[in-house]
């Protein structure tokens, strides 16, 4: 099914109008008609090829929101009509032991990431929600829960599940001490699902101007760390820091903000960035990293924004505009997510 879509052609190059073929689905697929799909700074990062090995052309997009329009013949869990989702990866090996625990998106074998990869033949290109419909799996679809507004869930697919994972894995509790460090897409969803965990959360912020807004997501303070003495000021103050931040910067002196034992967990993917072990090795303190969220856990994740009333702060555009909007988020000129309204490419 020939389907519009837009590309980036080759690296650092502008985004244009492109025709992808989408495939019927197969007996375990469902085409989904996409209505929105988020603008994550991850494909902002891999259309300029900062993490390497990117494929063009490239149709980026993994916060994708839409309805069921068909389904393959063995299709048990969808029904045309269906309100859905599809996030960062749209299939994995389903056999190794990542896979077996639902953690498709550690899977051993290399996952099918929704673009930039290719599907579990190791050949097909997968291309994302920059486009008006896609081909999946049923088992790769999460439901969207009618009690959230479409066009601001879209970005739970990503920056939901992201930060959303850490905050569970690593046991974050009502009273807990909690700084998420960078308020943009990933970071202003972090507040929201902290605050709605029970969190007492300080965001750190390098844009002092963000004060208000961080207040108004639900923070209970907020840090500008352009600010002199605010590490020193702060040390040992929090139990768990989220690190959203898209661009270098040295982790020690958030690190050296963890009381004994905490832990710091990066989701943010910049370039390499310092680290000195005396941060960690002072106060036995843990730095990890984590990677998004498996399927049982992302549809866990929906349905707790549904019933805390968690979403996403967006700025709709039509996706004639995307190459404005990849400048503007680079820039930190958004509050808080690009999201495309796939009715301009219809
Ligand atoms: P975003 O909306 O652009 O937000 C990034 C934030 O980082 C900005 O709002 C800004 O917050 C801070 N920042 C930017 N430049 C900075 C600088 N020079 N110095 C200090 N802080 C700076 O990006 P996003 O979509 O939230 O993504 C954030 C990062 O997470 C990206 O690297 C993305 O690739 C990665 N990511 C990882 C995963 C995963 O699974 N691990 C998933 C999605 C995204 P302040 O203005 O508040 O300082
Ligand atoms: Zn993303
Ligand atoms: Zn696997």
């Amino acid at each position: 099914m020939k389907t519009p879509a837009y590309a980036a052609p080759a690296a650092r190059a502008p985004l244009v109008p492109f025709t992808i073929d989408r495939r019927e689905p197969g007996p375990h697929e469902v085409l989904i008609d996409i209505r929105y799909c988020g603008v994550c700074h991850s494909d902002i990062h891999q259309v300029r090829d900062e993490w390497g090995d990117a494929v063009f052309p490239m149709v980026p997009g993994h916060e994708i929101a839409g309805m069921v329009s068909r389904v393959g013949s063995a299709v048990t869990r969808w029904k045309v009509g269906d309100v859905v989702g599809v996030g960062v990866f749209v299939d994995s090996c389903r056999r190794c032991e990542a896979c077996r625990a639902g953690e498709e998106q550690y899977c051993e074998r290399p996952v099918s990431w929704t673009y930039n990869s290719t599907e579990q033949d190791g050949r097909t290109p997968t291309f994302g929600g920059y486009s008006t419909r896609i081909t999946v799996d049923e088992a790769y679809v999460l439901r969207i829960p009618a009690a959230l507004p479409l066009d601001r869930a879209a970005p739970l697919l990503c920056a939901g599940i992201t930060t959303y994972s850490p905050l569970r894995h690593f046991g974050v509790r009502a009273g807990d001490p909690v700084g998420i460090v960078g308020l943009g897409g990933l970071g202003h969803v972090a507040v929201r699902l902290a605050k709605a965990m029970g969190a007492h959360v300080t965001v750190l912020s390098h844009s002092p101007g963000k004060r208000a807004d961080a207040l108004r997501l639900g923070a209970d303070d907020f840090l500008a760390t352009t600010d002199a003495g605010v590490f020193d000021g702060n040390l040992k103050r929090f139990t768990f820091i989220l690190d959203t931040v898209s661009a270098a910067h040295a982790y020690d002196p958030y690190i050296e903000m963890l009381r004994r034992d905490g832990v710091m967990v990066l989701v943010g993917l910049p370039g390499p960035s310092p680290l000195g072990a005396p941060a960690l090795i002072n106060a036995r303190r843990r730095l990890a990293g984590s990677n998004n969220g498996g399927i049982r856990e992302t549809q866990e994740m929906l349905d707790f924004c549904a019933r805390h009333g968690v979403a996403a702060d967006i700025e709709k555009i039509p996706i004639q505009q995307i190459n404005d909007a990849y400048e503007r988020t680079v820039r930190g000129d958004v509050r808080y997510r690009f999201v495309i309204d796939l009715a301009s490419l219809a």
